[in-house]
């Protein structure tokens, strides 16, 4: 099937639940319905329940939906069909809001179906940041209600850190001696969080949070950096014009984070904050995979799973020979080999979070 680019032409692909049910069954068995349980061909559609088949030999039923994230859900198929197409095609990310509004649902609705949709994805986020890693606090504005300048707007401080890779390998970047140049490099994962002030113990408790003890600490030596333990701190005392030059992989994450905020929310309410960093620190840190297809999402390429993040940064998993452990329903195995939330149970890291 040739992937639909808008939502438009993907909706008129799959207009309905039938449609969605029908390339599910497609999907499942190219070559004809086989039943799970004896290998059986024959199979009718139970009348009572939708999308599930009977098998004409040993009578098992089996959905068309097992194996998938949306297995026993109440939304309607097109709605998780919609989503996943949204969530795969906007390579700039698309937020709980923008899912709510371009799918008429509400946006606690969206915001759960994103979350749900996600676990799907690449999961670069369990492990501290490590090696060098740029540290710095921005500013950001932040609205009340309706206005944007008016006499309720405020700025609010929001600290972030960012890791950085060697260009040539991708990988994690040597630490040099305090206060030599960091060239050809890249930027790794990011965190973000608003913190109520620039106090030692809020920048502290965020880099104890965050960053792996040992690694080396680029900032622009804020004294409030000061007094914090087990790490290497490298301090870039700068002018502020030329603030972006030291740190210049936090600068780009901020500056990214602030058109992206304005983008995307036209501005920031205070409330939303948390989620919107999270978001964004999600979308950031999946860069590398933002050709995830919707049929990874939904959980439908289990058998072809992307690179995983290790594979990309050239690491190993450290979590690969872990069994995996799952907060929420019980996992059931299904005919597919696949588990219901989408992850495949033999590909390394997708799905592991
Ligand atoms: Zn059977």
């Amino acid at each position: 099937m040739r992937k639909p680019r808008s939502l438009a032409a993907f909706q008129k692909a799959f207009p309905d639940e039938a449609a969605c049910a029908a390339f599910l069954a497609r999907r499942r068995w190219p070559k004809g319905f086989i039943c799970p349980e004896c290998g059986g061909g024959q199979a009718h559609e139970l009348k009572s329940r939708a999308w599930v088949w009977v098998c004409a030999g040993c009578r098992r039923q089996t959905s068309v939906t097992a194996g998938t994230v949306f297995h026993r859900t109440k939304l309607p198929l097109t709605v998780w069909f919609w989503a996943a197409h949204l969530m795969a095609t906007h390579s700039n990310g698309i937020s709980a809001l923008q899912l709510s509004s371009q799918l008429s649902i509400t946006y606690k609705t969206a915001w759960l179906l994103a979350q749900k949709l996600r676990r799907s994805m690449p999961d670069p986020d369990r492990e501290l940041l490590e090696g060098v890693v740029e540290v710095d606090q921005t500013e950001l504005p932040y609205r009340d209600g309706q206005k944007s300048n008016g006499p309720n707007a405020g700025k609010i401080i929001v600290i972030g850190a960012v890791e950085v890779r060697d260009r040539k390998t991708g990988k994690a970047q040597k630490p040099k001696r305090i206060g030599a140049k960091y060239l050809d490099t890249m930027s790794g994962r990011c965190r973000l969080q608003a913190i109520p002030s620039n106090e030692a113990k809020h920048i502290h408790a965020f880099i104890r949070r965050t960053v792996k003890a040992g690694s080396t600490l680029i900032t622009d030596g804020h004294p409030s950096y000061n007094g914090l333990t087990g790490y290497r701190h490298d301090p870039r005392v700068v002018g502020k014009m030329a603030a972006h030059i030291p740190l210049q992989w936090i600068h780009r994450v901020f500056s990214l984070m602030k058109r992206w905020g304005l983008g995307t929310y036209h501005g920031l309410r205070r409330k939303h904050i948390d989620t919107y960093l999270e978001e964004f620190a999600f979308r950031y840190n999946r860069r590398y995979y933002r050709r995830v297809s919707f049929e990874t999402i939904l959980g439908l390429s289990a058998r072809h799973a992307p690179a995983s993040y290790w594979q990309i940064i050239g690491r190993e998993n450290p979590r690969k020979d872990d069994v995996p452990v799952r907060r929420g329903p019980r996992r059931r195995k299904t005919a597919m080999g696949m588990r219901p939330d989408g992850a495949s149970s033999v590909s390394p890291a997708p799905g592991a979070g």
